[in-house]
């Protein structure tokens, strides 16, 4: 018997919004993959190669575009950023759930190629909230964080004028985000 096609769900959100917890979250309460991605910026604290990323220089990076084994990728303050085809292909021929937590132009990338995804977009309540989280975050400096800061902006201005995205998750509460996004995960 064959087993039903799995499923593709694409998260973005600007970097500071609590993505990357609630997917984890997600990842750990539902039988989701996480689709590993490859990325030529250099490891932050804590993140483990294989886990998080996978960490490769520009050279690999290019080497996988050319022989077209990426599904997307994007070019995010100088570094590349890519999602490899193979796991998302093989999830999807096993019916397991894979998540894919990529940038906006990623996001559309993976919409011309599979528009049935799931496209889960995560968004601040405001522009203030979501300043005092990449303040906070602490680990960047006064011109990283302008940069974050206004790619953000960006990211979300296109990301509502793309038309891409399914579902949008207000992270006001954290744990009432990671639920929303459970339920997504989950439903049919
Ligand atoms: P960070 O360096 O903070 O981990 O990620 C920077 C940005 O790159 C985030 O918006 C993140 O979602 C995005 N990103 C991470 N992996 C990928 C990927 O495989 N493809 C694309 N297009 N963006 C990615």
């Amino acid at each position: 018997m064959t087993k039903a096609h799995g499923k593709l769900v694409v998260v973005s959100g600007p970097s500071g919004v609590g993505k990357s917890t609630i997917d984890k979250e997600v990842v750990q309460r539902t039988n989701a993959i996480f689709s590993v991605s490859i990325t030529t910026r250099q490891p932050r604290p804590g993140e483990v190669d294989g886990r998080d990323y996978r960490f490769v220089d520009r050279a690999t990076f290019e080497r996988m575009i050319e022989r077209d084994r990426l599904l997307e990728w994007a070019e995010v303050f100088g570094n590349l950023y890519g999602t490899p085809t193979e796991p998302v292909r093989q999830a999807i021929v096993e019916g397991e759930t894979i998540l894919l937590e990529i940038d906006v132009q990623g996001a559309m990338q993976v919409h011309e190629k599979m528009p049935d995804a799931i496209f889960v977009l995560i968004a601040p309540p405001s522009d203030d909230v979501l300043r005092d989280r990449l303040k906070g975050r602490g680990t960047e400096d006064e011109e990283s964080f302008r940069q974050r800061f206004g790619k953000a902006q960006e990211e979300l201005r296109i990301a509502n004028e793309s038309g891409v995205y399914n579902h949008v998750v207000i992270n006001e509460d954290i744990e009432a985000a990671i639920k929303q996004v459970v339920d997504i995960v989950e439903a049919e």
